[in-house]
């Protein structure tokens, strides 16, 4: 599923690819996945990426659900500010 959104965190207007459902500007995430990409869940809750964790190949985004308390891991988009990435890391090496 392709769309467009608005990131309710700080507005920046992301272009969707179907896959990625967070804000390349702040990681921010809404509650929309069961398994990525589905759009099935109900919650639509506010998901805060909380870490960041680096693996060799690419950052993984943690993010946790404000309203249900659930917890994802996402792989982020080529796209996504790596400052923002960078200062969320908690733990492993910090390479760029
Ligand atoms: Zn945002
Ligand atoms: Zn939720």
């Amino acid at each position: 599923m392709i769309e467009d959104f608005e990131c309710r965190f700080c507005g920046n207007s992301v272009k969707g690819k179907g896959y990625t459902n967070h804000c390349p500007k702040c990681l921010w995430s809404t509650h929309v996945d069961v398994n990525p990409g589905d759009r099935a869940s109900a919650c639509k809750g506010l998901m805060k990426p909380h870490s960041v964790v680096y693996t060799r190949t690419n950052y993984t985004i943690v993010h946790k659900c404000l309203k249900c308390g659930e917890e994802k891991r996402v792989e982020a988009a080529p796209e996504d500010n790596r400052d923002a990435l960078a200062s969320r890391i908690k733990s492993g090496p910090i390479v760029i």
